[in-house]
């Protein structure tokens, strides 16, 4: 099935709303098998959009619409689409009563007419019904052509898209199709791809394919059978393949990133961890708190920027930093030591680099030391991270969680 994601917004154009709809659904759609080949956005203007679906229709067997379902005048998206695909709208009195009720308890306002816009979809369709907000979405078939309709708010759109539409686009054949995300850190994806490259070609079902991450990356293992024992059957020996090819690089396999493995991880081990952070600046708690349940295994963090400040907080020795320097090997090793002391934790991870664009005259922008101790140990990885700001400091935390996740899991842990 081929696919075209075509979100409507003005303010998508305008820049001011980042379309992430669109960037989530092509995810989750690769994650059904269905192929995303185009993403449109045009504005609140009923021509255009009737132009984009006119266009969108001849080369896309599915269309998924996000955005314009609301009460005010500027939604348009399900009259521009009945009136291109020939359907009158038909008013849903369960959404309308809904409605009502929402409001009355949501809401200090008073109920509008406008908002009965939302009862209305194109005749003969699926209804979606909202619960997560207000306007239902919809989906139908014309002419051989697959419309879903979604709103456009993300908290709405994505939920309504996993529990609606998902179940939808699986009823429409009677295959099963189930992937796999293998997770790969350490090496980039034109290295993963030519070592892989030879076998990838010629999968069809299950096909393998390969995705860059910010300074990661994901491969897909995606099968389409009659039943789900016999897609995971034909899954199981290209994921092993992978992990054989790929060896400790591959941190796992139906996980949401290394710091949600580390969370599993410490849990399961009774492990606690704590932080000292430096260019990352709070970085490494920050991924890791927003994961919930991190209360059970972190115990807490220091951003110490300043030499004196990693003194008084950490202890790390006034000779090393001026000795060594902060960005050095030594000064991440007594960060580490010194923060997993501070907060009583089994761990701990720290970090310290040059983000850039300032260098300090001894070492290159980029380079960054990140550091792990344990009771007895300490290990530091040497960095080199490029000139970019932003993602220097991403990478690091990356090899922070990395290094975490590679003691947990037995292998060595300064090796990328
Ligand atoms: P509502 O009932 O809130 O009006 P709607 O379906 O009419 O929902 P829009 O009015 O188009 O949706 O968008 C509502 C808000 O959702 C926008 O202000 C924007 O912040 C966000 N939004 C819309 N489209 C996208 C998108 N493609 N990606 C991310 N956010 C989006
Ligand atoms: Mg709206």
């Amino acid at each position: 099935m081929n696919c075209e994601i075509l979100c409507v917004g003005t303010e998508l154009l305008l820049g001011s709303t980042v379309n992430t709809n669109a960037a989530e659904l092509s995810d989750l759609l690769a994650g059904l098998g269905v192929n995303v080949f185009w993403h449109t956005v045009v504005g609140d203007n009923p021509g255009r959009l009737a132009e984009a679906v006119a266009i969108a229709r001849k080369r896309a067997d599915l269309i998924v619409t996000t955005g314009g379902l609301g009460p005010t005048y500027d939604d348009l998206t399900k009259n521009v689409l009945a009136h291109a695909f020939g359907r009158e709208m038909e008013y849903h009195p369960e959404e309308a009563d809904f409605l009502k009720r929402w409001f009355a308890k949501n809401t200090a306002v008073p109920f509008t007419e406008n908002n009965l816009q939302q009862a209305y979809l194109p005749e003969r369709c699926t209804v979606f019904h909202n619960d997560w907000g207000t306007a239902p979405g919809c989906a139908f078939e014309q002419d051989g052509v697959r419309v879903i309709m979604l709103p456009g708010p993300p908290n709405e759109c994505i939920p309504m898209f996993r529990h609606c539409a998902v179940p939808y686009i699986k009823s429409l054949s009677g295959d099963v199709i189930l992937s796999h995300q293998i997770r790969v850190f350490g090496k980039g994806e034109s290295a993963v791809e030519d070592q892989l490259r030879a076998r990838m070609e010629h999968m069809e079902n299950p096909s393998l394919a390969t995705y860059a991450k910010v300074g990661e990356m994901l491969l897909r293992v995606t099968a389409k059978a009659h039943t789900e024992a016999e897609a995971e059957k034909m899954c199981a020996p290209v994921v092993e393949m992978v992990q054989r090819e790929l060896g400790s690089a591959v941190y796992g396999v139906d996980v949401d990133s290394l710091e949600a493995l580390c969370l599993t991880l410490l849990k399961e081990k009774g492990l606690t961890f704590a932080t000292a952070e430096s260019l990352t600046g709070g970085l490494i708690g920050e991924r890791f708190t927003a994961l919930p349940g991190a209360s059970a295994v972190y115990r807490g963090g220091a951003v110490t920027y300043c030499n004196d400040v990693k003194a008084a907080m950490l202890g790390v020795e006034p000779a090393i930093l001026e000795e060594k320097g902060a960005v050095s090997y030594e000064t991440a090793a007594a960060m580490a030591r010194g923060a997993r002391v501070a907060a009583g934790a089994d761990l701990a991870l720290s970090a310290t680099g040059l983000a850039g664009p300032d260098g300090d005259g001894v070492h290159p922008v980029g380079t960054v030391f990140v550091g792990l101790a344990d009771a007895e140990r300490v290990w530091v990885r040497q960095l080199k991270l490029g000139t970019r700001r932003a993602r220097v400091r991403q990478l690091a935390a990356n090899h922070a969680f990395d290094m975490l996740r590679r003691y947990l899991q037995g292998l060595p842990i300064e090796q990328i």
